[in-house]
């Protein structure tokens, strides 16, 4: 559903109005166009004393060519030096240069009182951030620092992070990444994701970093020869995550309930995929999907997007209400993985991808059963995790409000509150969704499990 007041903020009039109102401004934020270049615009780098993933930052922006720039620092000079990084000089002071994105190495912070390196370093250069720019805080995983000074002061960065989210406006997404102490050589995904438009709605968000295999991509393609399967692929989130994983390379089989057959054709077609019309509460889900897939190499990738809504107060829930809600959006998921964990129905180095909801973080009125459903695929994700082998990964995403028919047939005032009540002051897309889906898909990402990553705009719900 078309967003009017975002359409009436870009008229004349609506400029005016908005202005002398002190109304939210919602920006056109930049969306994906074509992976290269990963990033439009300058990148400023700074570093705390001392900190020790620079060089794999610098690495990352040498692998993408990002015009990098950095003050006066003489570690990170030496860092950029050796992952053959050109840096260009940023003069202290100079008020006029603009970056589209700011990247601060925080791994050297090692007690609070250090914190203020954040300080002094963000705040000459806090109003010379692009609209749609990007922040970042590379941190190390607090579990994982030598010292309980150390994991203070780094499970600090997250209040800084969430905090810069919602200062910043103009579309500008904060995010931080906490790499485990001996993960740096898996950061490369995960920076190339936040820097680029592919995450518009991802904002105020930790996503962590653990230690796994490095793999070798195609960053252009990269889910080349791989087979995904997306539930729920016939509209919606599920039609826009099936484009993007055929974008970046896979085969997509597109699922959905037999009435659907007509729209899963239309999108598998769109993309070259093929369909599979269940129903995933079938018992032989499990055994469908994985013949579905025998013919295409096996499934590497599964992405459990179907869901529902049956919403009603707990007093007035039927309990067929319930009933169908938890086994659509949880048992359905459950059920799934375990057929095809235990069956050789996910190839080596697979991804399960979950779709949650914030109202599986914030709860929500009259939506007891759907609450109760995302938060217990918050916890699959969280108890699959640690199990799995063969470098296969479980994450999840978390959308808020999100521009779909789900969305547009909530009440008006709620779905204005909905769509303004978060960083962007507005709606995400579903192609929003579907890029996080992505990062979490790709086999450069073997180092992301158990992340539950929000994208909503940094909605004041659940935060
Ligand atoms: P949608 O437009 O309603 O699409 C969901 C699709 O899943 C529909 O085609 C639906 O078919 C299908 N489906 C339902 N039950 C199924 C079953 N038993 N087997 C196979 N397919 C089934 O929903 P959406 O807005 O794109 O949402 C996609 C996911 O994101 C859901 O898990 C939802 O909970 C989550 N989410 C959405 C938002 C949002 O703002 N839209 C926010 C947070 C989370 P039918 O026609 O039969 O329903």
């Amino acid at each position: 559903m078309a967003d009017q007041y975002q359409t009436f903020s870009k008229s004349p009039i609506g400029k005016f109005v908005i202005k002398n109102l002190g109304l939210p401004s919602p920006i056109e934020l930049d969306r994906f166009e074509s992976p290269t270049p990963v990033i439009k615009g300058a990148v400023l780098l700074g570093a705390a004393p001392n900190s020790i993933l620079s060089e794999s930052i610098a690495q990352v922006l040498s692998n993408i060519h990002a015009n990098s720039y950095a003050g006066n620092n003489a570690q990170l000079q030496q860092a950029a030096a050796k992952s053959g990084l050109n840096l260009s000089a940023f003069n202290d002071g100079d008020k006029e240069s603009k970056f589209k994105a700011v990247v601060f190495d925080a791994s050297g912070i090692e007690s609070s009182e250090q914190l203020n390196e954040l300080y002094k370093f963000f705040n000459p250069i806090a109003r010379q951030i692009q609209t749609s720019g990007r922040v970042i805080v590379v941190g190390l995983t607090p579990e994982t620092t030598g010292s309980i000074k150390q994991a203070i002061a780094q499970r600090a960065l997250e209040g800084f992070v969430k905090s810069v989210g919602k200062e910043f406006k103009k579309g500008i997404a904060a995010n931080l990444v906490y790499v485990d102490k001996d993960a740096a050589a898996n950061l490369e995904s995960t920076l190339r994701f936040v820097l680029s438009p592919r995450s518009a709605y991802v904002s105020g968000q930790v996503i962590r970093v653990s230690k796994a295999e490095v793999l070798d991509i195609d960053w252009a393609k990269p889910l080349a020869g791989k087979t995904a399967l997306v539930t729920g692929a016939s509209r919606g989130i599920g039609e826009a995550i099936a484009h993007v994983l055929a974008r970046d390379g896979a085969h997509v089989i597109c699922l959905d309930v037999p009435q659907q057959q007509a729209d899963l054709d239309r999108v598998a077609s769109e993309i070259g995929g093929s369909t599979l019309a269940l129903d995933i509460t079938a018992a032989d889900a499990g055994a469908e999907i994985k013949a579905a897939a025998a013919s295409q190499g096996g499934l590497d990738i599964i992405v459990h997007n179907a869901g529902i809504t049956r919403d009603k107060t707990l007093a007035n829930m039927k309990p067929e209400f319930w009933d169908l809600v938890i086994n659509i959006n949880l048992s359905a998921a459950e059920r799934i993985n375990d057929y095809l964990l235990n069956n050789q129905g996910l190839n080596a180095n697979g991804r399960i991808v979950c779709v949650s909801s914030i109202s599986g973080i914030a709860g929500n009125l009259g939506q007891t059963n759907y609450a109760a459903s995302k938060a217990g695929v918050i916890g699959l994700v969280k108890f699959t995790a640690p199990l799995l082998q063969q470098g296969i990964t479980i994450n999840a995403v978390a959308p808020g409000f999100i521009e779909t028919q789900m969305t547009a047939a909530i009440p008006f005032a709620i779905r204005e509150a909905g769509r303004r009540m978060n960083s962007m002051s507005q709606g995400g897309l579903p192609v929003d969704v579907a890029e996080t889906i992505a990062l979490y898909a790709s086999t450069a990402s073997t180092g992301l499990n158990g992340n539950v990553v929000r994208v909503c705009g940094q909605s004041l719900l659940g935060a």
